[in-house]
């Protein structure tokens, strides 16, 4: 260690920790896919929604799990993301694009032998005029997003689909927009209603069609809603889609965030941590300084508004979230031990736990914007309960 002359030896840097890192436990994406197919009645299928980079987890590790779990669909919202699927070797899998597509992003979806979403006779012409394709017509039964709000219309789309050249009329489809409210006032099972009675009908001209309805909020709610397949995002990562405790319904956060403590110093009486001295020592303390910032998807909304796990205990995050760092108040009596130590901001560390749902009730958010939020700058890497896999993204 090299000493400056008359001052304090240079301290040695923390052992070889990233800043941050989200570690993702392809086991527990694999356990939550057989739990819910375990949900599963009359044979439906499981189609894993692994848009926005797999809601943060990483698209391809969590596609790779989900189908090891038995998953025999995948659903992306974009072009890009079933190219990158393909590209990363996942050929042989059924995916559906979701999301509304450009004239480009359509050639590119067929180029990577995509199923795509329609909802009018033009989006028929248009794919049949590029070369044809396999389609699954939405009809917009009350989200008011995407597809027809007319089944009449709905179906002159779904004949036009079996009639057009080239196109295959693969499936019918709907999206609900209450699921994942259970005291919501009878709006789900008024779409649920609404779409059956359509779906049933253009099933009987087409046997062989998938229809599908069902996120994991509304497949676990309602069997009905499950019909030939049903479409889990938030499930398959072991968040809950009602935004309460998944353990409740033997799901197992797949993520774990954490970082570590970089610096302690004291922070006497009076003195502030941060931008805005948003935190004052009302007493004699000292502060951990944690390099993840909103620079990483922790977002400022958490200033003094957010718990860390460090050594097994919960320890408040104080003062202004940075771009880069977060103070965290660790108290006078464990500030020896604490230096270097590894920190929790999503994940469980001896009997305590924070999860994604924790942080976003402090956000008045959902879980899903939590592991979506983590930025590039976060390096994912996979392991299998606790069997290191790779390092995929980031630095
Ligand atoms: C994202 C999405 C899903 C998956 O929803 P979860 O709530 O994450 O299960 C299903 N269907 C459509 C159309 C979607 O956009």
């Amino acid at each position: 260690m090299a000493e400056r002359e008359g001052s304090e030896p240079v301290r040695a840097a923390c052992a070889p920790v990233r800043r941050v890192t989200a570690r993702v436990n392809v086991a527990a994406i694999e356990r939550n896919c057989t739990r819910l197919r375990t949900e599963l009645r009359g044979g439906a299928a499981l189609c894993a929604v692994v848009k926005a980079d797999g809601y943060g987890h990483g698209a391809v590790q969590s596609a790779r799990a989900a189908i090891d779990g038995g998953a025999s669909w995948l659903a992306v919202a974009s072009a890009r993301e079933v190219s990158e699927l393909r590209e990363a070797g996942l050929r042989d899998v059924p995916v559906l694009v979701m999301g509304a597509l450009s004239m480009a992003e359509l050639e590119e979806a067929r180029a990577a032998d995509a199923d795509v979403v329609v909802w009018s006779e033009r989006d028929v012409e248009q794919l049949a005029a590029a070369g044809g394709g396999r389609v699954h017509v939405k009809l917009d039964s009350g989200m008011g997003r995407l597809g027809t709000r007319d089944p009449a219309e709905a179906s002159r789309v779904a004949a036009a689909a079996m009639a057009a050249p080239g196109v295959e009329l693969a499936g019918v489809m709907t999206h609900f927009a209450t699921a994942d409210d259970l005291e919501d006032d009878g709006f789900f099972a008024h779409q649920l209603a609404a779409f059956t009675s359509w779906a049933r009908g253009v099933k009987e001209q087409q046997p062989g069609l998938l229809i599908h309805a069902a996120n994991s909020a509304a497949m676990l709610r309602e069997a009905e809603a499950q019909f030939d397949m049903v479409r889990c995002g938030v499930a398959i990562y072991g968040m809950d889609p009602f935004g309460k405790n998944p353990g409740a319904r033997a799901l197992e956060p797949a993520l774990e965030l954490s970082s570590y403590v970089a610096e302690v110093k004291r922070c006497e009486v009076g003195e502030s941590a941060g931008y805005g001295r948003q935190f004052v020592a009302e007493r004699d303390t000292w502060l951990g300084v944690l390099p993840i910032g909103y620079g990483d998807g922790w977002r400022r909304g958490l200033s003094n508004n957010a718990d860390v796990l460090i050594g097994g205990r919960r320890y408040p995050l104080v003062g202004t979230v940075s771009m880069d760092n977060i103070t965290v108040d660790i108290g006078d009596e464990a500030h020896e031990r604490v230096r270097c130590e590894r920190a929790i901001l999503i994940g469980f560390q001896g009997g305590e736990r924070i999860t994604a749902e924790e942080v976003a009730r402090r956000l008045d958010t959902i879980n899903y914007e939590i592991t979506c939020g983590l930025t590039a700058r976060v390096p994912r890497t996979y392991h299998r309960d606790g069997v290191l896999l790779a390092q995929l993204v980031g630095p």
